[in-house]
């Protein structure tokens, strides 16, 4: 019965801290969100003390009746908002949701064909630290030299040379709409499964703002707490009965054991949101923001790969200020925005270092930014670059200050978690 400031001061003690930093730091984070009072108060509820290893139905721990309701309302809400089959809400993670996939199509020593890390793909699209690039024999595509857009020709030229099992369209860095129909008819020219890794745009998708996966991917995998503004975790939808069946054996027992219940009770929760007209709603002022964002950046000197945006999240070029992105980054935090160095393409910088920063709009169009607050922001993050510019990778501490002043007070105007 004793509360959490009683028995563990120092844990209450960072909670604390790290909701104070959420109210009064702008979150710019591509991968991050806020999540509601209800997805929060699933995952803290007593689903987290319950064994259920198995499915709704089919469990190998008793009083399992309570769970099943959960995880039974998370596989239906999830097939109506992406239109398919077959869901598999069990993976504790994205990373884990992919490596079912693997688990469920592949066997150790196959040929694997993702985008490349560099060019915005993602760690378990093969990559060589990753499993995916340890275990399978992983080739890499990117995007083109002139546009740094998606490069279908080459996709389609490694496909032929490689003949590679599973094609994986998606990633982490992308900021332009993928054309999955080029990508399943490059799949099927070799006799491979396309795996779409919808990730960052499921939001997007699950509103009709991106093109659905489907009925393209032979699957599709994605976390749930980006754009889809739920509790950390993944998912595996497919249309195909056969590929559900080797997911399900795949994720449990092959991968997974005890299901994280409060978790998925949590994903329920979610996709009940994400069903209501107002997430539509969201989703349109996300990608509104974004653009907004990416212009008035744009307008204050930087540059955007690709010159935009179709999506919630943007890489920008800082070449034309003459700074780094781990610098950029570390500026940007002491002035109380949040983000990420990111490598653009073709990136002469180390990974620690980077041109970039990736931005993105899900957290901040939560507490309610509309596109004046996001020009607002695009107007301090130049502040701060060129302060960095003129003043070397410290920054200039007078105007980060005066920054997060303003930071401060745009926050207050949108406030999170008030009863909190
Ligand atoms: N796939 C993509 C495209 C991602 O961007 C990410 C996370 O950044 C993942 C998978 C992995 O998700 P997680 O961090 O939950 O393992």
């Amino acid at each position: 019965t004793a509360s959490l400031a009683d028995t563990d001061p120092q844990i209450a003690e960072a909670t604390r801290q790290e909701l104070t930093r959420q109210r009064d730091e702008i979150e710019l984070i591509a991968s991050e969100n806020i999540v509601s009072r209800a997805v929060m108060e699933a995952q803290g509820g007593v689903m987290t003390n319950k064994y259920a290893e198995g499915y709704p139905g089919r469990r190998y721990y008793g009083g399992c009746q309570y769970v099943d309701i959960a995880e039974d309302l998370a596989r239906d809400r999830a097939k109506e908002l992406f239109n398919c089959g077959y869901a598999n809400v069990q993976p504790n993670s994205g990373s884990q949701a992919n490596q079912g996939v693997f688990t469920a199509l592949l066997t150790p020593g196959d040929t694997i064909l993702g985008m490349s890390l560099d060019a915005g793909g993602h760690l378990t699209h093969g990559a060589k630290p990753n499993q995916s690039g340890k275990w399978f024999k992983a080739v890499q595509y990117g995007v083109r030299q002139d546009d740094l857009r998606l490069d279908y020709d080459q996709v389609q030229a490694l496909a032929t040379e490689h003949s590679p099992k599973m094609i994986i369209a998606g990633g982490s860095a992308i900021p332009r709409i993928i054309d999955f129909a080029r990508m399943r008819e490059i799949a099927d020219s070799v006799g491979a499964y396309l795996l779409v890794d919808m990730a960052h745009f499921a939001g997007l998708v699950a509103t009709g703002l991106y093109p659905s996966p489907f009925p393209h991917a032979h699957v599709a995998t994605t976390t749930t707490h980006k754009t889809l503004r739920g509790p950390r975790g993944g998912m595996i939808l497919t249309d195909d009965a056969e590929i559900a069946k080797k997911v399900n054996s795949a994720i449990f027992p092959g991968i997974q054991g005890g299901p994280l219940m409060h978790v998925i009770a949590a994903k329920a929760v979610a996709f009940g949101e994400a069903l209501r007209p107002d997430f539509t709603d969201y989703q349109k002022q996300v990608v509104a923001n974004a653009k907004a964002l990416a212009e008035e950046l744009i307008s204050g000197g930087l540059d955007i790969v690709t010159g935009g945006t179709d999506t919630h999240l943007m890489l920008v070029d800082l070449r034309p200020k003459g700074v780094k992105g781990n610098a950029t980054e570390n500026a940007l935090g002491r002035a109380h925005i949040t983000c990420n160095k990111n490598g653009i393409p073709f990136d002469d910088e180390k990974p620690t270092v980077t041109s970039g920063i990736r931005l993105g709009t899900p957290a901040g169009t939560t507490r309610g930014f509309a596109e004046a607050e996001f020009r607002d922001v695009a107007r301090l993050i130049v502040e701060v670059v060129d302060g960095l510019a003129a003043n070397g990778p410290d920054g200039n501490a007078e105007v980060e200050a005066a920054v997060r002043t303003k930071v401060k007070a745009l926050c207050d105007r949108f406030p999170i978690y008030p009863d909190l």
